[in-house]
């Protein structure tokens, strides 16, 4: 590094490219900016689709765009307006940025998760470079501070957000009938229901880490048979880890028994409309995951219909995470921390150089959550 370039990873679309490059080093422009030395990034399947040029689109004018969208830094320098944080500090950005448009009620109120228009941008992902690099300069309105003794976990922050803008929506929509059991403690809202979580990958362990916080009896349905790490981990928290593989739906049903909520995290059509159907009465099943683009796959489309709206079911898409959603999941990685601390440990499977990128992003996807580590 010097005081012009720095390293970088990211795609070169148009040469169907996926590098290590120098990359030039961000500066404090706004009063409320701060510098930010990464420390470590999360790498993701969003990011190994971009490296398929499946997605991924460079900021306006660069051929080419930084990657990495889950990070955790330590500030190092503050604009003089910066009234939130101090050097030292170590902070987690979001994600996504909002439009300019004056006609979109979402990003006008900070809300750039539920932008109304389309044109947000995302770092590391759409049009804004990412942190797969030495620093980045962010304004203080998308930065969360981060307790230093989570600095270990905290790269897990990002991906639980999904778990926790997927539980808020959860709370929201089920206040429309009553589902609250008079719980006053938010440990205590899910008591009495139960959840099943599709796919053991990171956002669905963490996502079961939640659930089992949030009270609710957590089953997670994912396909490798056991013994395997995940389930162990799985089971170490208090959920149940069944493999659809030696499990059939209908017997997995039966175990189950009335199912409240179905937190999907596998990204796969097939089992995830498998699942809905034994959705319970008054249920509510949200997608998190985003498929391939695949052949269609025949589904019971009419009994599908007639189960959702006879049994009252609320089917929800989402995407993305507001500021309470990181805030969310800082709180909550301090619980899973003291109740799991060997459970959490577990749920980052690798760290490595950024010089490991190629292995990394285009090579098996191996472990449960794979860490570049800079700082
Ligand atoms: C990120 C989200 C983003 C989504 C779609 C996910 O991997 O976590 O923040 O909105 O990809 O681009």
């Amino acid at each position: 590094m010097n005081n012009g370039s720095m390293k970088a990873v990211g795609v070169i679309p148009a040469k169907r490219e996926v590098a290590l490059f120098q990359h030039a080093m961000p500066h404090v422009g706004a009063p409320t900016e701060l510098k930010i030395r990464t420390l470590e990034v999360g790498v993701c399947g969003t990011d190994r689709e971009i490296c398929s040029f499946v997605y991924g689109t460079p900021p306006q004018g660069s051929d080419y765009l930084v990657l990495g969208h889950e990070a955790l830094g330590e500030v190092v320098e503050i604009g003089p307006g910066v009234t939130q944080f101090k050097p030292g500090d170590l902070v987690v950005p979001t994600v996504r940025r909002p439009c300019m448009h004056d006609h979109c009620p979402s990003c006008r109120d900070a809300r750039q998760d539920f932008c109304a228009t389309g044109d947000f941008t995302e770092r590391g992902i759409k049009m804004t470079h990412g942190f797969m690099t030495e620093y980045f300069v962010e304004d203080q309105v998308h930065l969360n501070l981060v307790p230093p003794h989570l600095r270990d976990v905290a790269v897990l922050v990002e991906p639980l957000t999904v778990a926790e803008k997927a539980l808020a929506q959860v709370w929201q929509v089920q206040q429309r009938l009553p589902w609250n059991n008079g719980a006053t403690t938010e440990t205590a809202r899910g008591a009495g229901k139960t959840a099943v979580v599709l796919g053991a990958g990171p956002v669905g362990i963490l996502g079961a880490m939640a659930l089992v916080v949030s009270g609710f009896k957590t089953f997670v349905y994912s396909r490798s048979p056991e013994p395997n790490p995940k389930a162990d981990l799985v089971n170490s928290i208090g959920a149940k880890y069944i493999s659809c593989q030696t499990t059939p739906l209908a017997e997995f049903a039966r175990q189950v028994g009335r199912i409240d909520l179905v937190y999907e995290a596998v990204g796969v059509a097939r089992i995830a409309f498998d699942v809905m159907t034994v959705l319970g009465l008054n249920g509510v099943y949200v997608f998190t995951g985003i498929p391939h683009h695949q052949p269609a796959i025949p589904i019971e489309a009419d009994s599908l219909m007639r189960q959702v709206v006879l049994m009252n079911q609320a089917i929800i898409g989402t995407v993305n995470a507001d500021r309470p959603a990181f805030e969310s999941a800082i709180r909550h990685l301090a619980i899973f921390k003291q109740r799991w601390p060997e459970a959490l440990g577990h749920v980052i499977t690798g760290r490595h150089p950024l010089e490991s990128y190629r292995e990394l992003l285009l090579g098996k996807a191996t472990g449960i959550k794979n860490v570049i580590t800079l700082g």
